[in-house]
């Protein structure tokens, strides 16, 4: 099919979704051109071992990349860093890049990914004050990491705790500000930010919660951070962990459907033939909780970056996988199948205070999501359970010498718009 078109398939964008389109088209026989687009320089890397490896103490400042540097030249990908796209085309199927020149493309995908969100706060722009994006942020965090230096995390995502372990392990002095009144709120349940806000207290790394920063001062350099309640926290280094916006400009003012997010179906088709999208810049239809949504995640960019290839390939959908993520802190693992939300039952398995527990999510008595932590028991059947839609018995589900898959009560049909696959936009 690929020694057809002259016109590469052009990939904006090369995190783990736009290498693993490239990588993909690839391996399953694409002949044709591939054009790697991206605006850093850096040879594409990991982005999970930047708040992790990369600032633990006595670590390497190399991070693992995604693949090795002579990967692309041996497989013809035309990878070419530092090229910034200023504009799409869809009419003349082109991109046009920040010194004017057009690449014409056969099929495009836009894998842009996501930034940090700006601290929206005066005095944000003073020296001293990161965020954790980029390997290049990872290393000026890195450099701030001293010990003894005070440091003040702001948001308790999966970036403020992951930097903030890190930063007690260095020596320094730790505050977390958090907006909301427990740790990780967006992505678990109360008793896992429970558990995980006592790891943290534990290691010396301090909490408060329900604190609105108003404004950051210092003399060019960071040295203090004001909060809503009138209280002053004094900083070597800030980093701001407050969340991500989506990197959809370029396919929005090229007319393609966005909404907090390019809109993408099943196939991760863009409303605009010819155009897909991959990874943390899209919003689709979760095919197990019907849900509208954005996941942020390896493992979303690297399915989503196969039900591309599969699409251009052979223009047919690929099977949904269940969402997971992970997150370490203070050497702790806490691994999630599914996406849990605040109005799910929560189900505690076993004892926290043990330090080996899952937290089970479920949904009209089905099971929606799982988070284990320091043990992965119950995190392989849940991946098999969610997409079965089955039944579980609350009663068992809470006893953990009952399997999980021994729970299962019946074969409940799940309600039909769960079941139902984004639509095409
Ligand atoms: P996040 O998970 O959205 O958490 C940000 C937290 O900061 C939220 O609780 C947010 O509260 C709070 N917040 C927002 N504005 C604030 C303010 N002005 N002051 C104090 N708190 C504020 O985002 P993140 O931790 O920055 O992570 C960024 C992305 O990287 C996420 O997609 C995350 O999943 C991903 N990531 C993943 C991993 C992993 O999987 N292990 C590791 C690192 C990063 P509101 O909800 O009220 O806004």
């Amino acid at each position: 099919m690929s020694e057809q078109y002259t016109e590469p398939i052009v990939i904006i964008g090369s995190g783990h979704a736009g290498v693993a389109v490239a990588a993909g088209l690839r391996t399953r026989g694409w002949a044709g051109r591939i054009v790697l687009l991206d605006a850093q320089d850096d040879a594409p890397y990991e982005r999970p071992p930047l708040s992790k490896d990369l600032l633990a103490p006595g670590s390497s400042d190399r991070t693992a990349l995604l693949r090795k540097e002579d990967y692309y030249a041996a497989k013809g990908i035309e990878r070419m860093a530092g090229q910034t796209v200023v504009s799409i085309d869809p009419a003349g199927r082109a991109v046009v890049l920040a010194d004017g020149s057009r690449i014409p493309y056969h099929r495009l995908v836009i894998a842009t990914g996501s930034r940090a969100r700006a601290l929206p706060v005066p005095g944000a722009d003073l020296d001293g004050v990161l965020a954790l994006r980029t390997y290049q942020d990872g290393l000026a965090i890195r450099r701030a990491l001293v010990p003894g230096a005070r440091v003040v995390v702001i948001g308790a995502g999966f970036i403020g705790m992951e930097v903030a372990a890190a930063a007690v392990k260095n020596g320094c002095f730790v505050t977390v500000l958090e907006f909301q009144d427990r740790v990780m709120k967006r992505v678990t349940s109360q008793p896992v930010s429970a558990f995980f806000e006592q790891l943290h207290r534990s290691q010396g790394v301090l909490l408060e919660f329900g604190a609105a920063v108003t404004e950051l001062q210092g003399n060019g350099r960071v040295e203090r951070v004001l909060t809503s309640d009138g209280r002053t926290f004094e900083a070597d280094v800030v980093v701001a962990g407050i969340g991500v916006l989506p990197n959809q400009e370029l396919a929005e003012s090229a007319g393609l459907t966005c909404r907090d997010g390019v809109l993408v179906d099943e196939q991760c088709r863009t409303s605009v033939p010819g155009i897909y999208a991959a990874g943390d810049v899209t919003r689709f239809t979760g095919a197990f909780s019907g849900a509208s949504q954005r996941l942020e995640s390896i493992q979303n960019a690297n399915a989503q970056a196969e039900a591309v290839v599969n699409s251009i390939l052979a223009g047919q959908a690929t099977p949904p996988e269940v969402p997971w993520f992970w997150t370490v802190q203070h050497g702790v693992r806490l691994q999630t199948a599914g996406v849990m939300h605040p109005d799910d039952e929560v189900i505690v398995r076993g004892d926290p205070a043990a330090g080996k527990f899952s937290v089970v999510y479920l949904r009209e008595g089905r099971l929606a999501a799982v988070d284990t932590v320091g043990g992965l028991a119950d995190f392989r059947p849940a991946k098999k359970l969610i997409p079965a839609g089955l039944l579980l018995d609350p009663a068992l589900v809470e006893d953990p010498a009952v399997k999980l898959e021994d729970a299962v009560t019946g074969a409940g049909t799940r309600p039909a718009t769960s079941m139902t696959a984004a639509a095409p936009v």
